[in-house]
């Protein structure tokens, strides 16, 4: 998403302060209603603007329209690290050699220590054994 782009529909949202309907902030930036959407979305993320019942978008704060569109880009950009941490995470979680309930509960924060028994890993590392007992 582009930085000029997120200024400029901040720009048009914080002008007069008033509550203003998409289709307006869509005619004044020329954004097309999804790309609008997006970044509107981003900026509910940083907690800068919020959609009103009523369909309008309300600004939520007294920042400035640089400092939002700086804040949504910070949120985006905090957003897709922890996507990768997780993926990465994910990924961890698939090649473990060790037990993959310990795995999970040590993700979750209990210091379970395994093996289990039971799951995958551990009935191959026990098929393993058997095969060389
Ligand atoms: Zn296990």
């Amino acid at each position: 998403m582009d930085a000029r782009q997120l200024e400029s529909v901040a720009t048009v949202l914080v002008s007069r302060g008033a509550p203003k309907t998409s289709e307006h902030l869509s005619r004044e930036t020329g954004l097309s209603p999804r790309k609008l959407t997006n970044i509107l979305h981003k900026f509910e993320e940083a907690g800068a603007a919020r959609k009103l019942a009523s369909g309008q978008i309300r600004v939520e704060t007294q920042q400035s329209a640089t400092a939002i569109a700086d804040a949504a880009v910070k949120q985006q950009e905090m957003v897709k690290e922890m996507r990768s941490r997780r993926l990465e995470q994910m990924q961890e979680y698939a090649e473990t050699r060790g037990c993959r309930r310990e795995y999970l509960l040590r993700y979750f924060g209990d210091d379970y220590s395994g093996p289990c028994g039971n799951c995958d890993r551990c009935e191959a590392a026990a098929a393993l054994q058997a095969r060389r007992a």
